[in-house]
Formats: structure tokens, C-alpha cells, sequence
């Protein structure tokens, strides 16, 4: 009895048809499948809503912000991880840490930065009950974490309306930044690539994330 609630409580099931899917719409890296099948997106969604959590959606998570949906953060690992496979990986937009939990399934150091306080929070109460450690803070991601720089890949999991030349400075040499660029409606997945002092960038499909604000992103009123 015990042990059958405690499966379908872990919703494994659902997790494995959410990875079928993705694989169906040409998510194909075997470590990035890996990690989807691991993370249980469930435990990062409030309880009404972790029934849907396998569906391939964005979900509210409160203050205005959404969960990415699940092909959208594949899609992005998959840039990461075929440009670079291990290494300090920093994320800009927490949101509810399914992002920093599937970097860090990979293997990689976890940095992630919040701005809004009580995502930060709810993000760090989720990440601890299943025991993830990536180093977390609160604050403008837009500025990057200097003292912890160089990274080998920077995350930007909101929409940004111009390259973010801080974050840009705090990559390691052949480092890479997946950004999404673009105005409010619609995005173009970018990936900017550090060679010395130039950077080269590849442009990939299109998507619509919530607004990167702060210093290098939309003012708080997204003008
Ligand atoms: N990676 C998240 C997606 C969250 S949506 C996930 O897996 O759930 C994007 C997040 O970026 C929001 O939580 C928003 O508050 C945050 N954000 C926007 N601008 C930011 C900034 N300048 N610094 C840090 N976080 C920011």
C-alpha cells in the first residue's frame, strides 16, 4: 500500500510520456532526456497545479512569472550542453528552480538569481526538500555574479531586449550565453559565444519568455 501511493505520488509515469513527447518534437541529447526523467517538475509547481505538471505548458507560479515549459528548458539545456558539457553554469530568473534543478541533474555548478523575493524563497524551499544544492541569490541578475565569474555557460531564462554586456563579460574564454533577445512579444534564441575579445552568435527559433528586467533588461514597468 505504502509503497504504491509513494509511485504514484512520484509521478513517474507522467514524467516518462512528458520525455516521449519531447523526444517526439526533436529533443534527441540522451544526457538532456536524462535529466527530465529525473527531476520531478511536480515538487516545483503548488499543489493544485501538480497534477498538470507533466503537460507541456508554461504554469503561473505567482507574482506575475511562469515555469518555462518543459520543451523550452530542453531546448535551451540543449544548446548549453552540446557547446558545453560540464563546467560553472550561471541561471538569470530562478522563477521555481526546475531550470537550476535540471543544470544541476546534468552535473554542472549551479548558480541562479532571482529578483523577486518570494520566488527566491519559494525556488530555495523546493530546491532543499529534494536536497539540490546550486548556490542561490536574490538581486538584479543582470549584473552576473563578478566574484564568481568566469562561467562556462550563462542562462538567461527571461526575455531580454538587448545582448546583456555585463553577463557577456563574465564568461569564460569559449564560454557560451543562451539568451533570449528580442521585444515583449517574441524572442529569438540566441547563443552568444566568447572567443578572447569578440563573440560570435547563432540565432535559433523563436519563443516568448516573461520580461529580464533590472539594469540590462525592461525597466520594472517593461518600457
Ligand atoms: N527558469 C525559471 C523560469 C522563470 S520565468 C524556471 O525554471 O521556473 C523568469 C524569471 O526571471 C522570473 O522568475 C523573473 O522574476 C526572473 N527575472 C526577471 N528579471 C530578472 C533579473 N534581472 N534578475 C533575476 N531574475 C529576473
Amino acid at each position: 500500500m505504502m509503497k504504491s501511493m509513494r509511485n504514484s505520488d512520484d509521478m513517474a509515469h507522467e514524467r516518462r510520456e512528458m520525455v516521449e513527447q519531447l523526444r517526439l518534437y526533436g529533443i534527441s541529447n540522451p544526457r538532456v532526456l536524462d535529466a527530465f526523467m529525473t527531476v520531478r517538475r511536480h515538487l516545483f509547481l503548488e499543489e493544485p497545479r501538480r497534477p498538470f505538471a507533466y503537460n507541456d505548458c508554461a504554469w503561473p507560479i505567482g507574482y506575475g512569472q511562469t515555469i518555462s515549459q518543459p520543451y523550452t528548458v530542453a531546448y535551451m539545456t540543449t544548446l548549453l550542453v552540446e557547446r558545453v558539457p560540464s563546467g560553472k553554469v550561471l541561471e538569470i530568473g530562478t522563477g521555481s528552480g526546475y531550470q537550476a534543478a535540471i543544470l544541476d541533474a546534468l552535473g554542472y555548478q549551479v548558480f541562479t538569481i532571482e529578483r523577486i523575493p518570494g520566488l527566491y524563497d519559494m525556488a530555495g524551499k523546493a530546491l532543499d526538500s529534494m536536497g539540490i544544492q546550486v548556490t542561490r541569490r536574490c538581486g538584479d541578475g543582470t549584473l552576473g555574479r563578478e566574484e564568481e565569474a568566469p562561467f562556462d555557460g550563462i542562462i538567461v531564462t527571461a526575455a531580454a531586449p538587448h545582448e546583456p554586456r555585463s553577463l557577456m563579460g563574465q564568461l569564460a574564454d569559449s564560454g557560451v550565453m543562451i539568451v533570449p533577445l528580442g521585444d515583449l512579444g517574441s524572442q529569438q534564441m540566441t547563443v552568444i559565444r566568447r572567443r578572447g575579445s569578440r563573440f560570435e552568435h547563432e540565432v535559433f527559433h523563436s519563443f516568448a519568455f516573461v520580461p529580464l528586467c533590472g539594469r540590462e533588461g525592461w525597466s520594472d514597468n517593461y518600457g
